[in-house]
């Protein structure tokens, strides 16, 4: 973790935009997009601070922060949110931050969500390799084929099943 770098972050108690609700201000339960408190829909936020803030939460080092921040862009896809999400994949050596990083690369879209992609879909961890050509998997065409002729071949077991599951109900309502 040496190298790693990472924003500072003064009061690890205190919440951080990922934690509360943008609108009502109650605490979110992770990857919530819909407020169970006031029904508040984190998509329809316009954009402003609060990008900003997911930009640079992205960087903190609690992985759960990432993770969220990470979740949080992908359903957002703010400017500036590809770049944000390469540059930390490359920085975490955490495999679940990178997991969250993947699924959201690939819901913002772009050069750098193919380059994370191209990347992860080797990755030694199963779990984020198993995300990456589940991914891949779901473009179909010519990049589908292929990641599905790898993910047929891996080694882990949990990759082989993983690649070819279809996308979760929260995924669905994540996507929508
Ligand atoms: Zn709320």
């Amino acid at each position: 973790m040496g190298a790693v770098r990472v924003a500072e972050r003064p009061d690890a108690a205190a919440p951080v935009v990922t934690d509360l609700c943008p609108r009502c201000q109650t605490t979110r339960r992770p990857r919530e997009v819909i407020c169970a408190f006031c029904g508040f829909d984190i998509r329809s936020l316009p954009s402003g601070r609060f990008d900003d803030q997911l930009l640079g939460a992205i960087f903190l080092p609690e992985p759960e922060v990432a993770e969220e921040a990470a979740f949080l862009l992908g359903i957002r896809r703010p400017p500036g949110a590809g770049r944000a999400l390469e540059r930390r994949y490359h920085e975490t050596g955490n495999p679940f931050v990178q997991r969250e990083i993947v699924i959201a690369a690939d819901r913002v879209g772009g050069p750098e969500a193919d380059r994370i992609l191209a990347d992860a879909r080797t990755h030694y961890s199963v779990v984020v390799r198993g995300e990456a050509l589940r991914r891949l998997v779901r473009r179909g065409g010519e990049v589908g084929d292929e990641a599905a002729a790898a993910a047929r071949a891996d080694p882990s077991p949990h990759v082989r099943l993983m690649a070819f599951r279809p996308p979760t109900r929260s995924e669905l309502l994540a996507s929508g």
